[in-house]
């Protein structure tokens, strides 16, 4: 039966990826930027949306660094604007320096963004990330923990309310650090959290508004930062509005209408990556997919020194092709980790 359905299903999609026309279906955006294994190496740009864009220009995230560690590496979801690559090194730094053992990171893009195979509506310009809310374990995990390690929620079982034996002072702490840098526009957390900050943070509450309740989110926080300069093709979302978003807006989470299972019976409406085709995104996002690849990934990765390159300062950062397009990442060196 499930077959059926699931080819069923299958066999609608594709219709509507073939739009009006007759003869093949035009290939779904999913595919072709889900089997890219590399940026596009020109000159680091978002764009179109959050939901419906791609990057150049990207680069990684090594899988270690003084202070993180890449989750679900096969995902080869480490690559971002550099921006956004920079910005996590350097929460990860400062965040040490607050007490966090250091940051697990989840998926951020695709090497060149776009729509993914499985998961994430957004994350498609570079300028998302999900930061697990699981502090980093005292050593390094080996390759099949990275791939298997549950995250931990951070909500009673069954409830919509934050479960006070795993949050901690810390957590507030990191979101308070990743909320405190310019570029950082959003922070999505579950309802539970952002009620959690809503009735314990006393003394500075400026820093709230960024902190919006969103489905999920309990396990990790989503970083969504501004569009960057040199993107003229990144389309802005609206600022969030700077009241703390303790008042009306977050009691409609708290009510049944978020919740609320669909009625049975009710077709669900295909996801925006099962029907998107390059007809979707903006018409440079075909020019990203066409762009060569640099010469490695190691070439374009960022690693715990702060340097491009799996040699550090050393390496030839040329041997990426478009090493002089990268604006200086300007990320100071790791401090020691905090006694804890
Ligand atoms: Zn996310």
């Amino acid at each position: 039966m499930r077959c059926i359905v699931g080819i069923l299903a299958a066999a609608g999609l594709a219709l509507l990826a073939a739009g009006s026309g007759p003869g093949r279906a035009a290939p779904l955006a999913k595919d072709l930027f889900g089997h890219k294994p590399l940026p596009a190496a020109t000159a680091p740009a978002s764009y179109g949306f959050y939901s419906k864009g791609c990057f150049s220009g990207g680069i990684a995230i090594a899988e270690d660094g003084p202070n993180w560690q890449v989750m679900r590496p096969s995902r080869n979801r480490r690559w971002g604007h550099p921006d956004m690559i920079a910005l996590i090194a350097r929460l990860s730094r400062d965040a040490a320096g607050d007490g966090w053992p250091g940051l697990l990171v989840g998926d951020i893009s695709q090497p060149r963004g776009g729509p993914m195979l499985t998961g994430h509506a957004s994350h498609q310009i570079g300028l998302d990330a999900d930061i697990w809310l699981t502090p980093m374990p005292n050593r390094r995990l080996s390759p099949s923990e990275r791939e298997k390690l549950s995250a931990t929620s951070m909500l009673k079982k069954d409830s919509l309310y934050v479960d006070d034996d795993v949050w901690t002072p810390a957590h507030v702490a990191l979101l308070k650090r990743a909320a405190s840098y310019g570029q950082v526009e959003r922070i999505l957390v579950h309802p539970g959290i952002k009620k959690k900050l809503c009735d314990t943070v006393m003394d500075d509450r400026s820093w709230l508004y960024k902190i919006r309740p969103f489905w999920g989110h309990h396990y990790h926080f989503h970083l969504r930062i501004g569009c960057p300069a040199g993107s003229p093709g990144c389309k802005p979302q609206s600022p969030p509005s700077h009241d703390d978003g303790c008042g009306k807006s977050l009691a409609w989470w708290f009510t049944d209408e978020p919740w609320r299972p669909a009625k049975p019976g009710t077709k669900p409406e295909p996801k925006a990556r099962d029907v998107m085709t390059m007809a979707s995104l903006p018409a440079t996002c075909q020019a990203v997919l066409d762009a060569p690849a640099p010469a490695s990934a190691e070439a374009v990765t960022l690693t715990g020194k702060g340097t491009l390159g799996a040699g550090g300062a050393q390496a030839p950062v040329a041997a990426s092709a478009f090493a002089p397009a990268i604006p200086p990442l300007d990320v100071p060196l790791p401090r020691a980790r905090p006694e804890r």
